[in-house]
């Protein structure tokens, strides 16, 4: 880290008030700064308008001591449907740590990625890291999102796997699901996989991160007398993922929510941002 005479610099823009957002980016900025980066939150207005947000983006893209820039989703709805497109687009491309930018996709898809959408990297990464093989192997990624789906997809079809991706319109899900080796449930539907959807032995990526507040749907996901009942009684909330957590019981490996997918995504987001300043400075050099 010290090869460029200073830290990587991170600037983080985070637009309203949404309470996970804030959650997810106090996470962030401590990582990354904890890892001996510097970084930079850049607050806007819930009132804000998508043109106030490309100016910062404008403004980030021209400041030389910020090597990567995230602007944590979702915008206010008053940005516009669009809002997260236009500003996607607006990033420089070689500082662009969430990998959203339309050149860094198209990189992906001809494998000549260099920034890559953090969460289906740090997916990777625990696979990798479990040496759970891949190649030859049949992966389903149920999810099609531009920030999940998708590029999980071709992340795991780089590494020679089988891939098929489903999503709401998909006929007999969990018939397709239980022919999986590797199963990635990117849904947003709470305990949505359930052990139907599972072979056993599979592996299982729980990529979901969702807020249950109904009893009832606390007593389907989880056992009385569970820690989980507990701290619902205490909080009146608990986390669950897209995956019911009885598949446990048929998974060969199942990531746990929370402290699966979601920390990994966030050591991502470290690596992403020295890739950046890596890639400033070489473009410096070439220029
Ligand atoms: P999204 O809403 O953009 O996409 C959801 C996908 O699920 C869509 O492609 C849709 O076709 C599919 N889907 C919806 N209902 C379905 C159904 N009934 N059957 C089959 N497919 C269905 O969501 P996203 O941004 O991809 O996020 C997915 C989940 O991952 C959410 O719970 C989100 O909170 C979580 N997430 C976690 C992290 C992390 O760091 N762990 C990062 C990003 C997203």
């Amino acid at each position: 880290m010290q090869r460029h005479g200073r830290p990587p610099g991170l600037g983080v823009v985070l637009a309203g008030n949404n309470p996970a957002s804030e959650v997810y980016v106090r996470n962030k900025l401590k990582t990354v700064t904890e890892a001996g980066c510097r970084a930079e939150l850049f607050r806007l207005d819930v009132e804000a308008s998508i043109d106030a947000a490309l100016a910062l983006v404008r403004q980030l893209n021209e400041n030389d001591a910020v090597d990567g820039i995230l602007v944590q989703s979702p915008l206010p709805a008053g940005m516009g449907a669009d809002a997260e497109q236009r500003v996607f687009d607006t990033i420089d491309p070689l500082k662009d740590v969430d990998g959203f930018h339309p050149l860094n996709v198209g990189l992906l898809v001809q494998k000549r990625q260099a920034l890559v959408a953090c969460t289906p990297l740090g997916c990777i990464e625990l696979l990798e890291r479990e040496s759970i093989p891949l190649r030859g192997k049949h992966a389903v990624v149920i999810g099609r999102s531009d920030i999940v789906g998708k590029p999980m997809a071709m992340l795991l079809l780089h590494r020679d796997a089988t891939v098929t991706v489903c999503h709401s319109r998909t006929a007999n899900l969990a018939e397709v699901a239980r022919t999986a080796d590797v199963l990635v449930a990117a849904i947003g539907r709470p305990a949505f996989v359930t052990r139907d959807y599972v072979k056993p032995g599979a592996t299982v990526i729980d990529v979901g991160i969702n807020s249950l507040t109904a009893r009832a749907e606390v007593e389907r996901c989880f056992t009385e007398g569970s820690r989980k009942r507990a701290q619902f009684a205490e909080k009146g909330s608990v986390l669950v993922g897209d995956v019911h957590p009885n598949v446990e019981e048929v998974a060969g490996a199942l990531t746990p929510v929370p402290g699966g997918v979601g920390p990994l995504t966030i050591a991502m987001v470290l690596r992403n941002t020295v890739t950046a300043a890596e890639l400033r400075k070489d473009r410096g050099r070439a220029v």
